[in-house]
């Protein structure tokens, strides 16, 4: 393919601002997905996504427009996801920035406008929701220009919703987003910039060919891995897989090589030919390194190696999830993981629990600590059941994150108020426009992981924006809560905290297990401890009645029906020592406030 007529390209935008709507309208404009056949965020495959109208896994689609190809690559906005954008970037020339043209520039917007340029990309700018009666582009195009200096005549004004403006988006796309470069003559050099795992066909790959040509049939090395295998199928998702002979330079497909070891194909991977092959693999990617680490616990002890076999398949799909095993008195064995916060926690568990029909159970989550010992010795420690006991600790040193917030300033107080509340430090405060604040803060990331990012939507109306970067380690007074259920300490749920919330920490936590933890056939006492003293204390009475007593000793059917439906409900439960559980108790206890 002639690569002057190839244009590669990623929308990048803050969360809402109309990054997939805007997807589904290229689709639908360029003739790729034909209007009867369009359903909303079509990009968006998984159920997840489409439930909680949020992207998760960056996509990557080809279309055709005025005689040109484009390769359009969706990428997910939340905070949490930020590693999936950047992957994405590394297979582009140019991205579509799109701002919602009633909000103006968001946390996220600047966040990913800064990566584009890390990697030297062209950006093409659009304000979207032209169609809103709320819409002010003149005056977000000013704040375009001003804060990311962006002219603002360059400025398109759209609207993903009816279409307007689109077709003169996708020409702006041709004039201005650079053609690939690449030499087709080279030996080849694809990056992997993505992988899957289908159960028919194993792993399938999104590739970009930098340097030569890949032919379907091609006997295939995967340089980092050191493996080799054929090229069964290659092609481009046209959305719908569609094969194809062969993809050279400055194209975006597929591949399919019957990979069922799912280390061999990761993201980042350089795949070359076997005979005359590449001497050097491309630049790969730098794993992103986990914040928040949990235990994960098959409800059903017997589905440890189905856990163990789903994590590997995940993690080809998501390379920033971590994972060793661990073991816990209360909960048996299990898998310490890594996810890059909470909200990537809950979907990993999710995805676990949905695509590999698992029942799990997740511990409370902590970050990485650095712990000094008495003789002078440092550890890193992310479960508190690791931490050494109180004699033998000389200092422990949390993360701390700058988190910045861009808000309109009427909620100036609010957030300030719960930065506060979360042990913040403020750096700096700086208006935007007249009516808008950038907020910086220093923050322990322990505070930031829990509820931070609900919290601040909730007292902003949703108004407020965040981005958050790790800026090192300090010092502080932290304890370890203990949680004792039926008077058994359950290790798997004792977490680390700052001595001054500690006792806070420990009543809301038995007060929301209380609540969460169904009623037995005996009384449950659920205690909070430090370091063996109880600070807290709450009782989950017995149940009272039989359930089938409903039944009046009739209709045995109905009788079963009941039990069954019991048993059901049981499913998701963990029995620890002599108490059930529920899967998703940490989660819960954690997010309620
Ligand atoms: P993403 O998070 O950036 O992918 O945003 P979505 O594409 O999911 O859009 C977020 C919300 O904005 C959805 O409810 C869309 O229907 C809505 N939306 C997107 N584009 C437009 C537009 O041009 N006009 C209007 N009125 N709504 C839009
Ligand atoms: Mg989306």
């Amino acid at each position: 393919m002639d690569l002057a007529r190839i244009r590669n390209f990623s929308i990048i935008a803050h969360i809402d601002h109309g990054k997939s709507t805007l997807s589904d309208r290229i689709l639908e404009v360029t003739g790729a997905v034909q209007a009867r056949d369009m359903k909303q965020q079509y990009l968006d495959s998984m159920d997840l996504e489409r439930e909680r109208g949020i992207t998760i896994k960056a996509q990557n689609v080809r279309v055709e427009w005025n005689d040109h190809t484009f390769h359009l690559i969706d990428t997910p906005g939340h905070v949490d996801f930020g590693y999936e954008v950047s992957r994405s970037l590394a297979a582009c020339e140019g991205v579509l920035l799109v701002v919602d043209a009633a909000q103006g520039i968001e946390a996220q917007t600047l966040a990913n406008c800064y990566l584009a340029l890390e990697h030297d990309l062209e950006i093409v700018a659009c304000l979207n929701k032209i169609d809103l009666p709320a819409a002010d582009p003149d005056r977000y195009a000013m704040e375009l220009e001003n804060v990311l200096g962006i002219a603002a005549e360059d400025i398109l004004r759209i609207s993903a919703k009816t279409g307007a403006g689109v077709p003169e988006l996708l020409d702006a796309v041709i004039d201005r987003i650079p053609a690939p470069t690449g030499d087709a003559d080279a030996p080849l050099q694809a990056l992997i910039f993505d992988s899957q795992f289908d159960q028919y066909r194993g792993v399938v790959s999104s590739i970009r060919v930098m340097n030569g040509v890949m032919n379907a049939n091609d006997k295939l090395h995967f340089m980092q891995a050191g493996a080799d295998h054929e090229a069964l199928e290659i092609g481009a998702r046209r959305p719908a897989t569609t094969p194809m002979k062969q993809l050279g330079p400055g194209e975006v497909g597929y591949l399919i090589a019957g990979i069922k070891d799912v280390g061999d194909a990761r993201s980042g991977e350089t795949v070359t030919t076997m005979s005359k092959g590449a001497d050097t693999p491309l630049p790969g990617y730098q794993d992103p390194k986990p914040m928040v680490f949990s235990g994960l616990f098959p409800i059903d002890g017997d589905d440890f190696e189905d856990l163990r076999d789903a994590l590997a398949k995940l993690k080809l799909n998501d390379a920033s999830i971590s994972y060793t095993p661990e073991s816990s008195g209360a909960l048996g064995f299990g898998f310490r993981c890594g996810f890059l916060g909470l909200l990537h926690m809950e979907i990993v568990k999710e995805r676990l629990e949905r695509e590999f029909g698992l029942a799990l159970i997740a511990t409370a989550p902590s970050v990485e600590y650095r712990v000094t010992s008495t003789d002078g010795e440092t550890t890193v420690v992310s479960n508190p059941a690791e931490l050494p006991v109180v004699q033998k600790i000389d200092t422990i040193e949390e993360p701390v994150f700058k988190v910045s917030i861009i808000t309109p300033k009427e909620y100036t107080g609010a957030l300030m108020d719960l930065c506060q509340t979360r042990r913040g430090e403020m750096k700096r405060m700086e208006y935007l426009s007249p009516e808008r604040v950038e907020l910086d803060y220093e923050i322990p990331l322990a505070e930031v992981v829990v509820d931070f990012f609900d919290q601040l939507k909730s007292r902003t109306q949703g108004y407020a924006s965040l981005d958050y970067e790790l800026t090192g380690y300090q010092a502080a007074h932290l304890v370890k809560v203990d949680i004792l259920l039926n008077g058994e300490p359950a290790d798997a749920f004792s977490t680390i905290v700052h001595r001054e919330k500690a006792e806070t920490y420990g009543r809301r936590m038995c007060e929301k297990l209380k609540e969460l933890i169904p009623r037995q056939m005996f009384d449950v006492p659920i205690q909070a401890a430090i370091g063996g003293k109880v600070i807290s204390r709450e009782t989950v009475k017995a149940k009272r009645k039989d359930v089938t007593a409903k039944c009046y000793g009739g209709d045995i059917s109905r009788k079963r029906k009941l039990l069954e439906k019991q048993k059901e409900g049981k499913k998701k439960m963990k029995a620890i020592g002599r108490v059930e559980v529920p899967g998703d108790v940490f989660i819960s206890a954690l997010k309620l406030d």
